[in-house]
This record gives structure tokens, C-alpha cells and sequence, in this order.
């Protein structure tokens, strides 16, 4: 199944493959959506309720206030009632009804209607009664209360039950003030409930002075045939508008409406009452009409910032609360995904990677149980801890004559060993290791002195046969490198053991055979690339070249160090040459050895190709120092004169020859000198025979010392010599035979005296044979004996 099919989704949706970033970014704008949904919710009911909430205080307000100004107007006609339905108030009478009703009013008053004719009888009236003088009066321009003037009718305060402490303006004329009046003429006209114009009360603190008249005509009842009366006067309430509506409302700091009460009559709409507080932030507005008499007040209600810090939106709250709860449910689902992206990652790659070890281990054990059963040659038994046997491979099978299946969890390792033979060892190593081996580790336990080396055993095959095996045994651990058995691999060796013995013995033999063969025996190769190697040496060859044997096999050039520097290339040329011609080598040599110095040496070998090139020889190399010497000694005395020890005849005639050879080559001088003893017969005859001899030896030496070292002097025979002189011409050769000649007859010698010879010089003529030049020397002797002996001719015959 692919990987791809199986990858489970995020959150169900979202691809592992996503990028944490991307989940996060998706999550957070997510978040930040539901955050703004849910925000735009609350809002939109937020705003509701607070425009429920503002509407409730804004009925309950105006309800307050209605029933305020009602109760004005109640409070009002009760003491107009009170006017109507008695003959006459006495001022006790208005100030006991009156005083109990003072309440969010200013003032209570009663003002009688006083016509032009009847002003001065009140005025007398009133003043008796109160016993001070009462005039009705009115305000000057300056604003003080002076008497008022001449007109038909007045309206003058005479009671009045006030709150204030100024007391009340007694005699005011109502008439005299033209907004108390418009009021007046309304209330007559009407005979109802008048309200003025908004004014400055009179006899009022300031803070309280703006306010109504509440005016009601007082009439008597009417009777069936009139509808309505006139009034005779007037009550009157004086409301400072700030009493009537702020008395018991909250404190304007804590108030949560902002109210404005402005007169609809009014064509300046000047503000009647207005509280001090601010108007807040929300735009809600509550409008209400509020009627007192004839008259009808406009209440506007604005929502304070006391009501808005009390009604406070959540709004913000939900902003940051959603935005930072979509933020760290970004960060918690990047830090989920990027650290499952990462597990997944991890787990991808340890699958790759066991799957490989899988594949690894399967190809292994094949590989194993391959080999296991392949190696045929090869014995290989595994045991466990107690050394029963639990692998057995075909070799071991061929090996011991056993299958398998007899052998597996039945038998153990010992038993496959010969009993005498694991004891012996069990008791050496139990000698060697200081504690007790039994004899079933023997084969196992590796003694100190040979780590890792295969040994020898000896097993029983199942027809108590026996063979011959060496065994290399190895812990076997498992994964977690505990031990749990061993493994044993067996060689059978029988074979080799005895060719190796049957070997031994032929080495053996060799060895004695070339101790008593004089020189030494050798094989040696020639490789390509000039690889000189001996491959065997006997011992012989250690007494010839002065170096070991084994020195020998290592590097064969140690002998070309020995050899003569003048015989060196002469012998690596005739090896060359033998390798290359297959030739039999043959070569004798000197060697400069450190201990006996100068030997000569002969070596014979037969070469054979190797197949990879190079060449092979058999051979033997032999001292023949002592064969050369006796060789050297019979040359020498071959060519050498017995009596006078000087060269005799035949060395004389093979120099001659190679001397004329040399000349046919490289046409040069040559000359020969021949002498005769004179009467020589007559010593002999005169002195004896041994005499004879000692003149004889007695005139080598005089002609030796006076010869160069280049001729060559020789006894030809009897009493006749002759001198050789290569490089030499006629001349100097007569020269020289002078100056032998003279050596000779100028002193005697012991016995015999003066001795002379006769001398014949002739010199090599080209083209000329041996015979010739001899014949010219012969001749030329005998040509000075005869003209009387005793001195050198030069030559006479011409070729
Ligand atoms: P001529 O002057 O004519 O040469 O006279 P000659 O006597 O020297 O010549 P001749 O040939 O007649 O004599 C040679 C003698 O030399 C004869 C022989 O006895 C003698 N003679 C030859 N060989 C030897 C030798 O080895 N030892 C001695 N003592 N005498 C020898
Ligand atoms: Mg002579
Ligand atoms: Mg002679």
C-alpha cells in the first residue's frame, strides 16, 4: 500500500503535507473571523440592551416627572378648592392648608383681584390686619418694589407660604410683570391651569430662580345659568423648574442621563433646567412631552458617561480575548503539526531504513545458510551454552559420516572429540590457566600461549574412524552481545598431514643428499621485471657465497654483491642468455667473500619457463678455487722454461701468432731479435754440462733486465733465444738488440768468462707470414756467424 493512502489528515481535513506555518496562518485567520462574527453578535445585542436599558431609564424618568408636575397641579387645585369652597381665608387658614404642601414648590400664593376703585379699601384692609403698612407695588425699571402705578385692576400677592428665606414680595402687583400677567389673562380666559413663561423667579436663591408660574383662577362655583365665573383671584404655585426636577434624582456625577427641559411655547426655546453632567459617547436620545397647566415641556434624555462607563461594551474584551486565543491556537497548531510533520518525517525514514536492515538480514541468513551448506570441504558445528549441537552443515555430514538429525539437540561437541585426547588437553590448560577446565571446553578454551590459532584434533567418525582436523572455535553472542554458545569450524587435514610428512621426509632426504654434495644446490627464478630469487638453497650454498640461506631466498642479489666486479656482467649477461634461449647455464667466476677472500666459483644450471614468464633453474654452484690453481700452475709451466724459467717455444709461438693477428687487424710494427750463443759446445765441453746450465741461466737474467716490460722474451731451445717486441720497428729493435749484445760480452761471468752471442734482428714486413719474418731472424744469425760470431746483424733476406 503507498505511504500516501495511509497519511492521516490533521484536524481531518488539513494534508500533513501542509505547511505548519499555513495550518497556523489558517487557524489564526480562522479564529480571527469567529472572533469578529462573535464580536459583531455581541455588538449588535450589546447595542440592543443598552437601548432597552436607556429606554427604561428614560420612561422612568419622564414618569417620575409627569407625575411630578401632576402633582403640582393637584397639589394646586386643592388650594384652589380650598379658596372655592370656603367664604373667606384668613392668612392662618392659607398658611396651615398651604405649609403641608410645600413640596419641590417654592411657593404657595394667593393673589386677589383688586380693581382701580377698590385698591385703596384693600390696601387700608390689609394693612389693619397686618398692622403695617400694605401697599400694592410693583418693580421699577431699576428693579426695586416701589408702589405701583394707577391702573384698573391688580393682582397682588396677600399670601404666600414660601420656602424661601428671602420671604415673599407681599403686594407685588402680578399685573405690573407682563409674563406673570400673559398667565394671569390665560388662567382667566381660560379658567383652567395657566403656566408661564419661563422666568426669574422673584425672592428665590439664584441657583433655583429660573422657573414657573402655576397659575389657577379662583372662582365661585358657578351657578345653573352661568357656565363660568370670573375669578376673584388667583393661586399660585411658584416652581423653580431645578426643585421640581432634580429634587431626589441622582447627583448629576451619578446620574446616567443627561436631561433638558426646554418650554415648546418658548420661540427663543431657551433651556429651562439642564443638568450639569456630560453627555456621553452613544447616540441614543430619548424625546417625551411633559404637560404642566397650558403648558407642554419638551424632556430630551441623552445617556450620561456615567452610563456609558456602566454600560461598558464588551466589545473590546471580545477583540483581544478571541484574537489572542486565535493566535495561540495558531502557535499550539504549528507547534503540532511542525512536530508531527517531524515524527512523520522520523518515522518514514527509520521505516526506509529497517526495511533496508530487513532486506540486509534476509540476504545475510540466505547468504548464511548458503554458505553453511556449501562448504562442503568444511566442517561447521554451532552449539549452544551446554554444547549440545544446533547446526550441523552438509560438510560436517561428508566429514563425520553423521546426518544432521542425528546429531541436533542430541549430541554434544565432546562427544564428537577423542575422549584421551580432550583430557590431555583439559589437563594442560587447567595447568597453564590456574583453575579447572572440564574436559567438554577443552576444544573450546583458547590457551594463552597461542591465542586464535587453529589446533589440531582428533575426531571419531561414526565407524570409530578416526581423522585428523584442525579447529578454530569463536564465541557466538547475540544481537545484544550476550553469549549464547559457540561455533566450531573443523578442517580435515589427513590428507594434507600426510603429504605434508611425505614432503618433509623428501625435504629431509635433499637436505642429506646436499650435505654431501661439495658446493651447493639451488633453484632460482627470473622473474619479469628483473625479480632475481633463489627459491631454494641448501645449506652448500651458505659455505660458498658467505651468506644465509634464508638471506638467500629473501633477496638473490646479495650474491651479486659477492661476485667479482669483472666477472659481474659477464654472469648476469649468461643468465640473460640462458633464460632467453632456454640454454643450459653454464659459468665460472671469482667471488670476493669477507672471510676467505678470492675463490673461484662454477655454477651449471637448467632453465625451464614458468608459465607466468619467467624463467626457472635447477642447479648446484661448486668451489673450483683449488682445480683453477693447478689449472694456472700446469698453463703456466706449459709455457715457461724449465731451466732458465723464462717463456719457452710454444708460448713464444702462440704470442707471435696472436701478435700477428693483432697487426692484419690494425697494420702496426713489429720486430723480433734472435740470439745464438757462440762455441756454447766448448763451455759445455770444457766445464761440464751444470755449468753449461748456469751460463745459460746467468744470461736469461742480464737480457731480462734490459727488456722493456712489453717484449717478450722466450727460449727457443738448446742455446737459442728470441725476443719478441710488439710496437716495434726495425730501428729501434736493431737498437735494443745493441744494447743486449753489449749487456752480454762486456762482463764475464763466474767460471767461464766473457760469454758472447750472435744476434739476429728482423722486423714484420706487411703481408708477410710467421715462417717469413722467423726465416729473416734465423738467417740474419747466421749471417753474424758467419762473419765471426759476437755481434747483431740486422736482417739480410728480403720477402
Ligand atoms: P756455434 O758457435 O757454431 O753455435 O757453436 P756451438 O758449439 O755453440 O754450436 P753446437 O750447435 O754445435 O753446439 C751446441 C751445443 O749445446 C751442443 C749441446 O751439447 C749443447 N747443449 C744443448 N743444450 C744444452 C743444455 O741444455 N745444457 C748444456 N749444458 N748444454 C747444452
Ligand atoms: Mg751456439
Ligand atoms: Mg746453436
Amino acid at each position: 500500500m503507498p505511504m500516501q493512502a495511509v497519511r492521516p489528515k490533521i484536524l481531518g481535513f488539513i494534508s500533513e503535507q501542509a505547511s505548519a506555518w499555513l495550518v497556523a496562518l489558517v487557524v489564526f485567520l480562522a479564529g480571527g473571523a469567529l472572533t469578529l462574527i462573535v464580536a459583531w453578535a455581541a455588538s449588535d445585542l450589546y447595542q440592543q440592551q443598552v437601548r432597552q436599558r436607556f429606554q427604561l431609564l428614560v420612561n422612568e424618568r419622564y414618569t417620575r416627572l409627569q407625575e411630578r408636575f401632576d402633582d403640582q397641579e393637584q397639589r394646586l387645585n386643592s388650594i384652589r378648592r380650598f379658596f372655592v369652597n370656603s367664604d373667606e381665608v384668613s392668612r392662618e387658614e392659607f398658611d396651615g392648608f398651604a405649609q403641608p404642601l410645600l413640596l419641590r414648590t417654592r411657593a404657595y400664593s394667593w393673589a386677589p383681584r383688586v380693581f382701580r376703585d377698590q385698591r385703596s379699601q384693600f390696601e387700608h384692609a390689609v394693612s389693619q390686619q397686618r398692622g403695617v403698612s400694605f401697599v400694592i407695588r410693583e418693580l421699577n425699571t431699576a428693579g426695586e418694589l416701589v408702589p405701583a402705578r394707577e391702573r384698573d385692576e391688580y393682582v397682588p400677592v396677600l399670601y404666600s407660604q414660601t420656602q424661601s428665606l428671602l420671604g415673599s414680595p407681599l403686594g407685588f402687583d402680578l399685573l405690573a410683570q407682563p409674563l406673570r400677567r400673559s398667565a394671569l389673562e390665560r388662567a382667566q380666559k381660560s379658567g383652567k391651569l395657566a403656566v408661564s413663561q419661563p422666568m426669574q423667579l422673584v425672592g428665590v436663591e439664584p441657583a433655583y430662580a429660573t422657573g414657573v408660574l402655576l397659575v389657577a383662577p379662583v372662582s365661585h362655583l358657578p351657578t345653573s345659568d352661568q357656565s363660568q365665573n370670573e375669578p376673584f383671584g388667583y393661586v399660585m404655585a411658584v416652581i423653580s423648574m431645578r426643585q421640581l426636577v432634580a429634587d431626589g434624582l441622582p447627583k448629576p456625577e451619578r446620574d446616567n442621563l443627561v436631561m433638558q427641559i426646554v418650554d415648546t411655547s418658548d420661540l427663543d426655546k431657551r433651556v429651562l433646567y439642564e443638568t450639569s453632567n456630560t453627555v456621553g459617547s452613544s447616540d441614543l436620545l430619548g424625546a417625551r412631552r411633559l404637560t404642566l397647566g397650558d403648558h407642554v415641556y419638551a424632556l430630551t434624555l441623552r445617556p450620561s458617561q456615567v452610563f456609558d462607563q456602566s454600560n461598558h461594551s464588551s466589545l473590546t474584551t471580545i477583540l483581544t480575548m478571541g484574537g489572542l486565543l486565535s493566535l495561540l491556537l495558531g502557535a499550539l497548531l504549528y507547534v503540532l503539526v511542525s512536530q508531527r510533520q517531524r515524527a512523520v518525517k522520523l518515522v518514514e525514514q527509520r521505516t526506509v531504513q529497517l526495511r533496508l536492515r530487513e532486506q540486509e538480514l534476509r540476504g545475510a541468513h540466505g547468504q548464511l545458510r548458503s554458505v553453511l551448506n556449501a562448504a562442503t570441504q568444511v566442517a561447521i558445528i554451532a552449539t549452544d551454552l551446554r554444547g549440545v549441537i544446533n547446526t550441523f552443515n552438509a560438510g560436517a555430514e561428508q566429514m563425520l559420516g553423521l546426518c544432521a538429525q542425528q546429531v541436533v539437540g542430541k549430541l554434544t561437541l565432546e562427544s564428537l572429540h577423542l575422549a584421551p585426547e580432550l583430557e590431555a588437553r583439559a589437563a594442560s590448560l587447567s595447568v597453564a590457566l590456574g583453575k579447572r577446565i572440564p574436559a567438554s571446553q577443552a576444544m573450546l578454551v583458547e590457551s594463552p600461549d597461542n591465542l586464535h590459532e587453529a589446533r589440531e584434533w582428533t575426531l571419531v567418525r561414526e565407524d570409530r574412524s578416526q581423522l585428523t582436523v584442525t579447529m578454530l572455535a569463536t564465541v557466538l553472542l547475540d544481537d545484544h552481545g550476550l553469549w549464547i554458545g559457540h561455533l566450531a569450524i573443523y578442517l580435515d587435514i589427513t590428507e594434507q598431514k600426510r603429504a605434508y610428512e611425505a614432503l618433509a621426509a623428501r625435504d629431509r632426504l635433499l637436505k642429506k643428499l646436499s650435505a654431501h654434495v661439495p658446493g651447493g644446490i639451488f633453484q632460482f627464478t627470473l622473474e619479469p621485471h628483473e625479480n632475481w630469487r633463489f627459491i631454494y638453497a641448501s645449506d652448500g650454498m651458505r659455505d660458498i657465497y658467505e651468506i644465509e640461506t634464508g638471506v638467500l631466498q629473501q633477496d638473490a642479489k646479495k650474491v651479486f654483491e659477492r661476485i667479482h666486479p669483472l666477472d659481474l656482467e659477464r654472469v648476469r649477461a649468461s643468465i640473460r642468455l640462458s633464460a632467453l634461449q632456454l640454454s643450459h647455464w653454464r659459468e665460472e667466476y671469482r667471488v670476493l667473500l669477507p672471510q676467505r677472500g678470492l675463490r673461484w666459483i662454477r655454477g651449471e644450471a637448467t632453465p625451464e619457463e614458468l608459465p607466468g614468464g619467467g624463467t626457472l633453474w635447477h642447479g648446484y654452484v661448486s668451489d673450483i678455487s683449488d682445480l683453477k690453481r693447478v689449472e694456472e700452475e700446469l698453463r703456466a709451466l706449459s709455457i715457461t722454461d724449465s731451466l732458465t724459467g723464462i717463456h719457452n717455444r710454444r708460448y713464444f709461438q702462440d704470442r707471435l701468432r696472436a701478435e700477428m693477428a693483432r697487426l692484419n687487424r690494425t697494420n702496426g710494427a713489429l720486430s723480433v731479435i734472435m740470439l745464438d750463443i757462440d762455441h756454447f759446445k766448448r763451455i759445455n765441453d770444457k766445464h761440464g754440462h751444470a755449468v753449461g746450465d748456469a751460463v745459460l741461466q746467468e744470461l736469461c737474467k742480464r737480457i731480462s733486465e734490459r727488456l722493456r716490460r712489453t717484449d717478450v722474451f722466450c727460449r727457443l731451445g738448446g742455446e737459442e733465444f728470441m725476443v719478441l717486441c710488439p710496437h716495434t720497428d726495425g730501428e729501434h729493435a736493431y737498437s735494443l738488440a745493441m744494447e743486449l749484445w753489449q749487456s752480454l760480452r762486456n762482463e764475464p761471468m763466474e767460471t767461464v768468462g766473457i760469454v758472447t752471442a750472435s744476434f739476429g734482428v728482423a722486423s714484420w714486413r706487411i703481408d708477410e707470414c710467421i715462417d717469413g719474418l722467423l726465416l729473416r731472424a734465423d738467417s740474419a744469425v747466421y749471417v753474424a756467424k758467419q762473419a765471426g760470431r759476437d755481434r747483431v746483424e740486422a736482417e739480410r733476406l728480403r720477402a
